[in-house]
């Protein structure tokens, strides 16, 4: 057992640390299963508290997490070391340019949305979580949501990241402007640049292991890229400046219905060509009580929320022609062109995983794990028929929805997790779901990340030599391994 260090902390001038029982219980979970209880629990002024307790960690092997809201779905935030919280006091919105926003990792997505919408702009990742998650947490977990096939994952819009390093010095990186250490790190990869896709999954959106593809993208280095979807390994972040869009001027949204499941899926690749940006799928024990319109009661219906956005009146040709291409494969439910109906329809579809989570009785609980995998939208049809078959192998019932555009499906076989076998019951389905996933060049997660519970598959995923490199990574930013330990690197 490590000593408790917050006397020590605060004679170095850090006031706002806590090491009792009550506070460190709260901040023992987070949205997954999980519970480990920190030491202590810190709430940063600024960066340079920040720099005090790292360089006091590192000096003490005392391991240190950040948290945002702590809504991360695998453990992201746990640890037995010294949480660093956000949310309290490093919450700010700094700069607001004309196309990008500088702002400090606690402050919540919704209320940076807020204050975007009042000057026409937004940032288009937008987790079902918006109401409570942080950008620190966003960027960490390379966050997306139903507009990610539209507009990408949080990746694509962070233009640089201020950090502290485990051993309290401060770094920078940006596309021309980078730290030593990032230095270090772009020249380990520099041999494998010109080939690394290959090592990647072919999808819209990746979330497991360090994004190494993505720092060499369309010709250009993007070294801050390899901080998001790090889970706060490498680095803390304390300042981050992000891209920000025009909202469009006209949004569309069709709600659709489906027979089941797999017609839903089998009309994927069709439906992208109509250019939606999102395309929502709903089905077992999501589907709200709001969209149960007459026979779609039937438990076996699947619904779709496919919107389209655009800058003129064109859009609405493309919806009709969208709808022309449905009419035989599915019944229309609803289509809405005002911004109040489209607004209303998708928070009802933010409660999706909610509800999901609450189905169940007792401890038999939707079970997470594998439910954030994704694979080409094109072969999403044959992937749905093999994780049907499986779920009726083991009799296993089960809530899904997902990203389909993306062929990213949010599936929880329900289980008993308090029984003693669920552990290894799991384990051995996401064997079986990972396997099948890496052989046809998906990934594991599309949005929420590995945390404590994925992490031991990131070396299936990537294969030896690319899991050989993450660890030297690891090692160039953190040498003693004390930032957030057991995430990314096992
Ligand atoms: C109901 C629900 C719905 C969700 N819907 C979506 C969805 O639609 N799309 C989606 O992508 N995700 C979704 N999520 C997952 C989760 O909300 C997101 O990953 C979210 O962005 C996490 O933000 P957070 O502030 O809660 O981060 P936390 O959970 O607190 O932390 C996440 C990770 O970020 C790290 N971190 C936090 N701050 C920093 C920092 N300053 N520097 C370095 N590392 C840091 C933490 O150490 C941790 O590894 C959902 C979760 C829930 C519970």
């Amino acid at each position: 057992m490590i000593d408790c260090p917050s006397s020590e902390l605060r004679k170095l001038g850090l006031s706002d640390i806590f090491d009792d029982d009550w506070t460190r219980t709260i901040y023992s979970v987070d949205a997954s299963h999980c519970a480990i209880k920190p030491l202590a629990v810190d709430f940063p002024s600024d960066e340079y508290d920040v720099q005090k307790i790292c360089t006091y960690a590192n000096e003490h092997n005392i391991p240190i997490t950040s948290r945002g809201a702590g809504t991360g779905l695998l453990g992201q935030s746990l640890s037995d070391g010294i949480i660093l919280d956000f949310t309290k006091k490093m919450n700010k919105v700094l700069e607001i340019g004309d196309d990008y926003v500088i702002v400090q990792p606690g402050v919540v997505k919704a209320i940076l949305d807020m204050e975007l919408a009042k000057r026409g702009k937004f940032i288009p990742p937008d987790p079902a979580s918006s109401n409570y998650c942080t950008i620190g947490g966003m960027v960490s977990n390379n966050s997306s949501g139903p507009h990610g096939l539209g507009y990408g994952s949080i990746i694509n819009y962070v233009q640089d990241v201020k950090l502290v390093y485990s051993n309290g010095m401060m770094g920078f990186a940006a596309q021309k402007k980078y730290d030593e250490k990032v230095s270090k790190m772009l020249k380990l990869i520099l041999p494998i640049a010109v080939d690394i896709k290959k090592y990647y999954p072919n999808v819209s959106k990746n979330s497991c292991g360090y994004r190494l593809d993505a720092v060499f993208d369309n010709n250009t280095i993007n070294p801050q890229r390899l901080f998001v979807a790090s889970e706060g390994t490498l680095g803390i972040i304390t300042n981050t400046r992000i891209s920000i869009r025009d909202f469009p001027e006209k949004k569309s949204l069709v709600i659709v219905k489906f027979k089941d499941i797999l017609d839903a899926v089998s009309a994927v690749p069709s439906i992208l060509e109509h250019g939606p940006v999102a395309m929502e799928l709903l089905d077992k024990g999501t589907i709200l009580e709001g969209w149960k319109h007459g026979d779609s009661n039937d438990n076996n219906s699947c619904i779709m929320f496919v919107e389209f956005h655009g800058d003129d009146n064109s859009i609405y040709e493309q919806v009709h022609q969208f709808e022309v291409h449905l009419q035989r494969k599915a019944t229309i439910l609803e289509t809405g062109h005002d911004k109040n109906s489209v607004n209303r329809a998708w928070s009802e579809r933010k409660n999706s995983l909610n509800s999901a989570i609450k189905k169940g009785t007792g401890s038999r609980k939707p079970a997470g794990l594998i439910e954030d995998t994704v694979v080409h939208p094109d072969i999403l049809y044959d992937y749905t028929i093999f994780l049907l078959k499986m779920l009726d192998t083991y009799n296993l019932d089960y809530v899904v929805y997902g990203h389909a555009g993306n062929g990213n499906l949010h599936l929880r076989p329900m289980i008993d997790i308090n029984s003693k076998e669920s552990d290894s019951f799991m384990n051995m389905i996401a064997n079986k779901v990972f396997n099948y996933v890496a052989d046809v060049h998906g990934s594991i997660s599309g949005e929420h990340g590995d945390g404590l519970l994925r992490t031991k598959y990131i070396p299936m995923m990537y294969g030896s030599r690319m899991y050989d490199i993450f660890q030297k990574i690891k090692l160039i930013f953190d040498e003693k391994k004390i930032m957030n330990p057991g995430k990314k690197i096992i």
